[in-house]
């Protein structure tokens, strides 16, 4: 380290990526501090993948209440209380966030509050303080985008959906991806009327067709709604507190308590100084990088995770943090593989994938096979549940490999992870059809498709 510098590394932002970067750079034996505008664990922790998860598993009790009948179990009348389990929710959302702060301390890294605002490719300031570090790095996640539409203040955005005061009566959630299908499924699961409000006609993007097609079958068999190829123009609340939001193609106006924004999120980079540094944004305003995670224009700046924009997802940012950290500190050269990442949507039921789906594998590949089960879960079948599970295995012709894992059902996202070390090491169908089955699960299908 250079005099001049009061670090080594600056991390801008304490989420997934920038605190496994902070705490292993740390641990490579750089001064490194951590600054960080908002609450030290990042969207996944504060506001993500965490507080939404366990709203996953407080709606599902709705259903597991009723199916309890059918095994014997007298339960009566239960009702749902949405502000103890909001409170139980965001107090282990703090004891999360504590444990990371002590963490970072533990390594030494020092914690900074306040928001950063780079001044030159080795500074920043924070709270009128100004930081020099012979490297910085930018780890400021994104955040949720409000589409530009009259009233658009009107509505809440995942961030806020964490902290409702009440269960709304009516909802529209706008969007299609996960989020939106994840919240719908919360929603609709606390008693809420929910409507999925989506500018194209599908949903889930990216996943497989007959998957997502399989969610949309069941999410409408459970009472949600959807509005598909439907634009809002306009929003406004009434004097009752209703919203009306008015829509284009002539439909008539939809009504309703609440409305979410679930329509994308974008890199968190507007004002933050990096043009003083020189560091080159793409046009979706996300950090331009190399292979190592550098910024293309800006040699002592680096980015990792969404800020980026390459995959946003938790465990792709921490590897990140964690390739950077390797290479630029422990003299360990570094990089992530972003082949064959797996991912999940924990929808009512859930569902999750890897590789290639169907569509993308005839596209690329030419001939493949494809097997697939479609089967009522015994569970399911006791409690008079008619909702199906779908798996599904992509096959190239040419070499027996299977190139694509996906399903829906329950527990569908902890099934399909080790699914997916199958897939991503490149086995074989007929290395499948040779594991024996563990019976009776839902997961032994995969050994047993025909
Ligand atoms: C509702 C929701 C559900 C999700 N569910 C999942 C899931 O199930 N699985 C999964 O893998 N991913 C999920 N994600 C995505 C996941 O949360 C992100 O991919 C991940 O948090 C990205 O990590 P990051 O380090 O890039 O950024 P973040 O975790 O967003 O951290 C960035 C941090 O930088 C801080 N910051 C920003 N600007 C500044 C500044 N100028 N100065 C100081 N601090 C600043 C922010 O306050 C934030 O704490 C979910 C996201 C949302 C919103």
């Amino acid at each position: 380290m250079s005099k001049e510098h009061d670090y080594d590394l600056l991390v801008v932002g304490a989420g997934s990526g920038g605190v496994r970067a902070a705490r292993v750079a740390a641990a490579h034996g750089a001064r490194v501090a951590i600054v960080e505008e908002h609450r030290i664990g990042g969207t996944c922790v504060i506001r993500g993948c965490v507080p939404k998860k366990l709203l996953v598993y407080g709606a599902h009790f709705a259903e597991d209440l009723v199916d309890a009948r059918r095994f014997g179990w007298t339960v009566e009348n239960p009702t749902f209380d949405w502000p103890t389990l909001r409170d139980n929710v965001l107090a282990e959302v703090s004891r999360l966030s504590g444990i990371y702060a002590d963490t970072l301390a533990n390594h030494k890294v020092e914690a900074i509050s306040g928001r950063a605002v780079l001044t030159g490719p080795h500074s920043a300031r924070v709270e009128g303080r100004e930081l020099r570090a012979d490297k910085v790095l930018i780890a400021t996640g994104a955040r949720p985008h409000v589409p530009d539409v009259p009233g658009s203040e009107h509505g809440i955005t995942s961030n806020e959906a964490f902290h409702l005061e009440a269960i709304p009566k009516r909802i529209v959630i706008a969007g299609g991806g996960y989020i939106a299908n994840e919240f719908a499924g919360i929603f609709h699961e606390f008693g809420a009327e929910v409507t999925l409000l989506n500018r194209s006609d599908q949903i889930l993007r990216g996943y497989d067709e007959q998957i997502r097609d399989r969610l949309l079958q069941i999410s409408l068999t459970k009472g949600i709604r959807f509005l598909f190829n439907t634009k809002m123009q306009s929003i406004t609340r009434k004097s009752d507190g209703t919203l009306t939001l008015a829509v284009g193609g002539g439909a008539s106006p939809v009504d309703c308590d609440a409305l979410m924004f679930a329509t994308g999120r974008v890199p968190n980079t507007d004002g933050l100084g990096l043009e003083t540094a020189g560091v080159e944004l793409d046009d979706g305003g996300a950090v331009r990088v190399d292979d190592d995670n550098r910024s293309v224009s800006c040699a002592s700046v680096y980015a990792v995770g969404d800020v980026t924009n390459r995959v946003q997802l938790t465990p792709v940012a921490i590897r990140e943090g964690q390739a950077f950290a390797d290479t630029v500190f422990g003299d360990k050269p570094t990089r992530v593989d972003y082949g064959c990442i797996p991912s999940a949507v924990f929808s009512h039921p859930p569902l999750a994938g890897v590789g290639l789906t169907e569509s993308q594998a005839r596209n690329q590949l030419g001939t493949i096979r494809v097997y697939t089960s479609d089967f009522r879960p015994m569970k399911n079948v006791l409690a008079n549940r008619n909702e199906r599970a779908l798996y599904k295995l992509v096959v190239n012709e040419a070499t027996d490999k299977i190139v694509g894992a996906h399903m829906i059902g329950p527990d569908a996202p902890e099934i399909l992870q080790l699914a997916a070390v199958a897939v991503k090491a490149g086995l074989t169908k007929a290395q499948f059809d040779a594991c024996v089955a563990i019976h009776p699960t839902m997961a032994e299908e995969m050994v047993l498709l025909k």
